[in-house]
């Protein structure tokens, strides 16, 4: 089964202010550490450019229109605290939506075995009427519930590791049973929610980390909570929020992780998907803010991905 991969050189020209954690080096240090030869066999295609329509899967028109509305023509604008648009942001969260969506196709299509998707913006902080935490959509919750529109998914699971809560997917799903969201990540720590008492639905499983916390304290967080749930759901597709910024070397948390541990909870998320979810696997890039960290992490999860 192929591992795809999409990416697109827009996802560069989204730019944030200098010294902004958020930026295109990122994507720069991936594609670097992808061109290493045991990458050769990726299914490297270029990401499609999404449907505005897509945005409203999980977001009131309100909310696309303010976010156009703002993106400026020259320059840099704050949206928030730390959100910034340039005039190429548009267009680089609508292909990040074009990506991950495509992902969730070539899944249930059979054209790829799993898919990994680099791009940024990043989505998982996007509440329903709120960009926030360097991401104006969320573009995990739209892919999931495209897998459940064009697809015929009853159920998605979506699988949190970055190392902030995902309190934008958490909002988005908090009333719908159809999706399960499983986030492990440090708490506390921005954006501040994501204790085990919010559990929506019952949908909403969070697992949080306390800082120092390394892999050790990481696996049982998917032993005792993420991966029961995920059997208990019995999802048709996991999309997986891959943030990296739980990895020992990032600026911006506390967690001790390191890209064995990544490649750990990829192998075991293989094996729910392919338990569970006729091995059906979307990975989107979130987080992830050293660049040696990402790189090597981006690694090791890409080079396990290749190997269901
Ligand atoms: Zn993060």
């Amino acid at each position: 089964m192929v591992t795809r991969l999409y990416t697109h050189p827009i996802y560069l020209d989204h730019l944030t202010p200098p010294g902004h954690p958020e930026r295109p080096d990122r994507l720069r240090a991936i594609e670097r550490v992808l061109e290493d030869e045991r990458f050769a066999p990726l299914d490297r295609q270029e990401a499609p450019c999404g449907d505005e329509a897509a945005i409203l899967y999980a977001h009131p028109q309100a909310h696309l229109d303010k976010v156009r509305a703002a993106i400026p023509h020259e320059g840099l604008v704050r949206i928030d605290a730390d959100t910034s648009a340039s005039p190429k942001s548009w267009q680089a969260a609508l292909t990040a939506i074009g990506a991950a969506n495509a992902a969730v196709d070539d899944v249930f299509s059979g054209a790829a075995g799993n898919v990994f998707v680099a791009a940024r913006p990043p989505g998982h902080h996007a509440e329903k009427t709120r960009a926030m935490g360097f991401c104006f959509f969320n573009t995990a919750a739209i892919a999931a519930r495209h897998a459940q529109r064009r697809h015929g998914a009853e159920r998605v699971a979506i699988v949190d590791w970055d190392v902030h809560h995902g309190n934008g997917t958490q909002d988005v799903f908090w009333d719908d049973p159809s999706v399960l969201y499983c986030s492990t990540h440090q708490m506390p720590l921005y954006p501040g929610t994501g204790g085990k008492d919010e559990t929506g639905a019952g949908n909403i499983v969070n697992a949080p980390l306390s800082a120092g916390d390394g892999g050790d304290a990481f696996k049982d967080a998917f032993r005792t909570c993420i991966l029961p749930a995920l059997d208990a759901f019995h999802p048709d597709l996991i999309i997986v929020s891959a943030g990296f910024d739980a990895h020992y070397r990032d600026p911006l948390a506390e967690l001790e992780l390191t890209e064995q541990d990544f490649d750990w909870a990829t192998a075991e998320l293989m094996d729910s998907a392919a338990r569970l979810a006729g091995n059906r696997l979307v990975s989107l890039l979130e987080g992830g803010y050293d660049l040696h960290g990402l790189a090597f992490s981006v690694a090791a999860h890409v080079a396990r991905l290749m190997k269901g």
